[in-house]
């Protein structure tokens, strides 16, 4: 049998439980509290958005190089995103766009320019639905592929694209949909909080005060709803770069970022 990391946490979860219960008898001391720990350690797995818990998730890459990853979600963006592209040529940096599946559909030449110019796209899922951790695995499956279908248009390659879940979410279901689609999920050692701060000097200031080589910074190109747009993540970047520039960090896609030594060495002697 298959199992993947979800399927064998419930497992151990459920046999702790029953032992504790048969030994203890079902008290407060062999029931309540075995199960307060592992309701812990399943909202654990669910809400914090680096935890492996459930399924092995990237938050960073190796320390040892001089490089970073800065991510850009929800996008694609009509007005942002051409900015965020316009802002990385000048910088000579590269990164990846996490996109929505939906507005992606509506805006495949950005998706084509993004491709163009050397950076990665991700799956954001198809709708950045709250909702998707009650979707069947079937369904979560369903929106996975719908995007990466997307994707695949504009990359050309069979590889499957990076995966990050809307708000970091990972339930048990989506740990199974991910298991059987060999996914690998990506987070963020760094978050930028564009979302709550319109103040671009604020944001780039909190991204350089905790950025360190190895480091994925979470940024924001899109808007999760249709018409609304996020201009703190672009309009930060300028000073982002020119923080990283002074402090030798390159800034590379995640996919870069997470290369073996060895692999980049046989691409960089060509
Ligand atoms: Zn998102």
């Amino acid at each position: 049998m298959d199992l993947c990391r979800a399927d064998k946490v419930l497992l151990a979860g459920g046999a702790a439980l029953a032992t504790s219960a048969a030994l203890f008898g079902a008290s407060t001391g062999g029931l309540g509290v075995p199960a307060a720990a592992f309701a812990a350690i399943l909202a654990d797995g669910i809400f914090r958005p680096s935890s492996s818990t459930f399924y092995p998730t990237l938050s960073r890459g190796p320390r040892a190089r001089a490089q970073v990853a800065l991510t850009f979600d929800d996008g694609p963006d009509a007005e942002v995103t051409p900015r965020v592209l316009d802002t990385l040529n000048e910088y000579g940096a590269r990164a990846t766009f996490f996109m929505i599946g939906r507005h992606l559909e509506r805006a495949m030449s950005i998706g084509t320019r993004v491709v163009a110019e050397g950076h990665e796209i991700g799956n954001h899922s198809w709708a950045h639905s709250y909702l998707q951790n009650f979707y069947s695995v079937r369904s979560l499956l369903g929106d996975i592929e719908r995007t990466e279908s997307l994707i695949r248009t504009l990359t050309r390659s069979a590889a499957v694209p990076l995966y990050r879940a809307p708000v970091g979410l990972k339930s048990p279901r989506l740990a199974r949909a991910a298991h059987a689609r060999s996914l690998r999920i990506v987070a963020w050692s760094v978050h930028s909080r564009d979302t709550l701060d319109s103040n671009p000097k604020r944001v780039a200031e909190r991204v350089l005060a905790k950025i360190r080589p190895g480091d994925i910074v979470l940024l924001h190109d899109g808007h999760q709803n249709a018409g609304a747009h996020r201009h703190s993540g672009a309009d930060s970047l300028p000073l982002i770069l020119q923080g990283l520039r002074a402090r030798g960090l390159q800034a590379v896609t995640v996919s870069e970022l997470i290369a073996p030594e060895r692999s980049r060495t046989r691409c960089e002697n060509g």
